[in-house]
């Protein structure tokens, strides 16, 4: 299912207490907007990992899951390897006025969403700091915002290869497929 870019998301400081749907629809909105792995520093959280797997099983795709346990040093040796690092803040520049240049490098991209606070040190390391516009909302909505903006919608037609079931669109009610039974 490869998009022209590929995309990891690193959700900073994740605590499961505080933040398990959050950090659950990021999981979500990663993979169904065409990132291929979700990563998250803080605790290392098994619910995030069985999640992303159940839905990988049943509706496709393998985006993966990784805890990571120095998330600025992994977030140093992307760099060094070539990628490109995006922090998505509402103090960074507007994504209308970077997207393009972004877009245009072919680089790997790591895409930083935070919580509520975000150690400073991450507005250095990134290459860019994204704003979704400079209003305060959620890392979700901006996650979602800026995938769309980065593949242009294409995204939204992504087919998922395996899993077991398939939606069929339908302007009322629902309809699902099984899949290799149609
Ligand atoms: N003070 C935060 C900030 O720097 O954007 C807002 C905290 S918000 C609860 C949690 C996360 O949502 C932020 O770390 C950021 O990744 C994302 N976020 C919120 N509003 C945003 C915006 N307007 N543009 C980009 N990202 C945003």
């Amino acid at each position: 299912m490869p998009m022209e870019h590929r995309v990891h998301v690193l959700k900073l400081d994740h605590r499961p207490e505080r933040d398990k749907r959050v950090t659950t629809h990021a999981a979500l909105v990663s993979r169904a907007f065409g990132a291929s792995k979700f990563l998250v520093s803080g605790v290392c959280d098994s619910n995030i990992r069985d999640n992303i797997i159940e839905v990988n099983e049943r509706w496709g795709g393998t985006m993966d899951f990784e805890c990571v346990t120095n998330p600025l040093s992994y977030c140093r040796k992307w760099r060094e390897q070539g990628g490109q690092i995006i922090h998505l803040t509402m103090y960074g520049l507007h994504i209308d006025d970077v997207i393009d240049e972004i877009r245009s490098n072919p680089s790997s991209k790591l895409v930083i969403i935070g919580g509520p606070k975000v150690d400073p040190v991450y507005y250095k390391v990134a290459d860019y700091n994204v704003a979704v516009g400079n209003q305060p909302h959620s890392e979700i909505a901006a996650l979602a915002i800026f995938l769309d903006r980065l593949f242009k919608g294409r995204e939204l037609y992504l087919e998922f290869s395996g899993g077991t079931v398939k939606i069929i669109p339908t302007a009322r009610g629902k309809k699902v497929e099984r899949k290799g039974q149609s």
